[in-house]
């Protein structure tokens, strides 16, 4: 029965009674567009540009080069729309000519858009790259900064994408507690946010997301969490803008429906998650979704939120 819903499960993203929700896939490069082109994703959600600058950790890589990857990103998605973020370096994603050697708490420092700001030769290179890349392509093309911790944070990206002449909707991703609390002031500069709820869990618990011992607390069905996935939401809807997710939350049937009830717009995951949420998705109403994401707030741990939500959508 399971196999036969997956295998009927084609289209756009949307609840039984026809709220839509973009399901778009997480990629790291031109190698994981069949199989997001496979899972029926309507585009890409979120576009780890990091992995192109994995060969050569002492310099990023030419213009040319990234032309080339990019394009090949867009021109895969005519009619659906592609979401790439800047280069995220440090932390858990170092690189020798961006990441300072010497910080004591890589995960508290200079990385992500701290880091381009910090060399705004790289960022300058990248947002040329993605102007000549979609240049004659249909698609919609968004880009968006990691790491963006308030709106002087979103005012300085926003400024480096308009000197760059990217014709693109610009974008914050919402990792850091601050720009989840004061949502409304980041969209005073940018025209949607992206929730990474793996930083957003490692920021809100200070627990680093790559220590197994702290793991109870990188769970994304954290009643906290979800508190700041509906402040994000909350605001983008007030200013008449969109909030998605692309972190691992989303990949979670059962979440992808509380998500959608928190207010959240697009949904972006593995391409292998996509036939499973859309599946879960057209199994409830937008009414019952709320209605879940209410039951999971109300609880106090990860725990009693998923088995609130399992409970009113089981009895739906
Ligand atoms: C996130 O933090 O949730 C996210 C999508 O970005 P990354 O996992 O690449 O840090
Ligand atoms: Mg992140």
């Amino acid at each position: 029965e399971r196999k036969a819903a997956l295998a009927a499960s084609t289209g756009p993203g949307a609840t039984s009674d026809g709220h839509k929700v973009p399901l778009l896939a997480n990629v790291g490069g031109p190698a994981d567009v069949p199989a997001a082109v496979e899972a029926g994703a309507e585009g890409v959600g979120l576009f780890r540009t990091e992995f192109l600058f994995l060969d050569d950790s002492a310099k990023a890589p030419s213009e040319e080069k990234q032309v080339e990857a990019y394009r090949q990103v867009l021109e895969a998605f005519p009619e659906g729309r592609v979401v790439v973020r800047v280069l995220d370096a440090g932390a858990d994603k170092p690189l020798d000519f961006l990441t300072p050697a010497d910080e004591p708490n890589p995960a508290l420092g200079v990385r992500g858009l701290r880091s381009l700001l910090d060399h705004p030769d790289v960022l300058r290179t990248q947002l040329t790259a993605l102007a000549k890349a979609v240049e004659g392509l249909s698609v919609q093309l968004e880009v968006m900064a990691p790491m963006v911790a308030d709106r002087a944070d979103a005012k300085a990206f926003a400024d480096a994408c308009r000197a760059a002449g990217l014709r693109a909707k610009f974008g914050a991703m919402v990792e850091i507690p601050s720009a989840a609390l004061r949502a409304r002031s980041v969209l005073q500069e940018v025209e949607f946010l992206s929730l990474g709820t793996n930083d957003l869990a490692q920021y809100t618990f200070a627990a680093d997301r790559q220590v197994g011992a702290v793991s109870r607390l990188q769970d994304p069905w954290q009643p906290a969490l979800l508190d700041l996935v509906a402040l994000s939401a909350e605001a983008a809807r007030a200013e008449g803008k969109s909030c998605g997710v692309c972190g691992e939350a989303a990949a979670d049937p059962l979440l992808a429906c509380v998500l959608t009830g928190l207010g959240v717009t697009s949904l972006s995951m593995g391409a292998a998650s996509i036939p499973y949420v859309r599946s879960a998705l057209a199994s409830y109403t937008l009414a019952q979704c709320e209605r879940a994401a209410a039951a999971a707030r109300a609880t106090d741990s990860a725990e009693e939120a998923r088995k609130a939500a399992e409970a009113v959508l089981s009895g739906a």
